[in-house]
């Protein structure tokens, strides 16, 4: 399976602003010591570091696809969609991919804005199939393209559009893909999603709180007295090989926003842990901060995560958008 992340940010599109950048520059040059000085030290310099460091975590909303067994799953269609229609059609029309399966974790706005700037949506020869557990979806998505809000409307769109209904927490099939939902903890209710195939799996939870499992401060806790909704959440989350979770929080903010149903990246690096995921993906990131804070809370989750359990094999990504991973 590949990986690709188009979107990463969570809540709104958060381009990077002119005055962070700067503030990236100058933290790079300082970091750089003599090596500006030349162009071939310079390039190599740019070559070592993180793409984080000399680019950005980037300001798209959710958007991740997933290329298995020939087919296209896109996780989420928020900012990050467009670009991923971009890379479609810069593609000769021949090459061109020409079948979606997107799975839609909830229509808030960052999850669902992409949809109508994804070129293939707009052409015929394109076939799309939106899967959520979601009774009303067509509803939700003609809404958003009502004419007060947008000039094209959702049935105009050129390509064939299917919306699929899953039963919500059971598997669906998709040839010989297995596609699990599950109920999470958002306010208007949200699913997350496990894509499994020959073996390996990825889990996607984003928008969802697990701030019970956090204060109930255990390890380990599968089998033990957690509240049912983690319970069921970490029986789900089981064995990922990759984990895209939910990280949008630092631990000094939860408490007061408890109740805006989102996680901290010490509660996302905790349940990698218990469910023992090779690599835990942080996601969705606070629109409300920039690249430094948001690489400074994961370098404090990784020391935390790692002093704690310093015989875990975990591995800790930061998202960030166009990241690439294969499993
Ligand atoms: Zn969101
Ligand atoms: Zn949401």
């Amino acid at each position: 399976m590949k990986i690709k992340f188009w979107g990463v940010r969570g809540s709104i599109p958060t381009p990077i602003t002119t005055d962070q950048l700067k503030e990236k520059l100058i933290l790079l040059a300082k970091k750089s010591s003599n090596q500006l000085c030349d162009l071939d030290s310079f390039i190599k310099f740019i070559h070592e570091l993180h793409p984080v460091e000399f680019g950005s975590i980037g300001g798209n909303t959710s958007c991740v696809e997933i290329q298995v067994n020939n087919k296209v799953i896109i996780l989420d269609m928020g900012s990050g969609l467009k670009n991923l229609g971009d890379s479609i059609f810069s593609q000769p029309i021949e090459k061109r991919q020409k079948e979606f399966h997107i799975f839609l974790s909830h229509t808030h706005w960052d999850h669902i804005s992409g949809l109508p700037f994804f070129k293939p949506a707009n052409d015929s020869d394109t076939q799309i199939f939106i899967y959520s557990p979601l009774p009303d979806l067509e509803e939700r998505l003609i809404q958003q393209q009502n004419d007060k809000f947008f000039p094209i409307s959702f049935h105009s769109l050129k390509a064939n559009i299917n919306i699929i209904t899953l039963e919500k927490n059971k598997p669906f099939d998709l040839d010989d893909i297995k596609i699990n939902n599950i109920t999470l903890n958002h306010p208007g209710g949200c699913f997350g999603y496990k894509i499994s195939h020959n073996k390996k799996s990825i889990s996607y939870v984003t928008d969802t709180s697990f701030h019970e499992l956090s204060n109930s401060q255990k390890d380990d806790v599968i089998d033990t007295d957690l509240d049912k909704g983690n319970t069921h959440i970490l029986d789900f989350l089981k064995n990922s090989n990759i984990m895209i979770i939910d990280a949008m929080y630092g631990t000094d903010e939860i408490e007061l926003k408890k109740h805006y149903g989102h996680s901290t990246a010490q509660m996302a690096v905790d349940i990698g842990n218990i469910v023992k995921a090779d690599t835990i993906v942080l996601f969705h990131h606070d629109p409300d901060k920039n690249d430094i804070e948001i690489t400074k809370m994961y370098s404090d989750t990784k020391k935390y995560f790692y002093e704690k359990h310093p015989d875990s094999r975990s591995d800790i990504l930061l998202g960030y958008d166009d990241m690439l991973l294969e499993l």
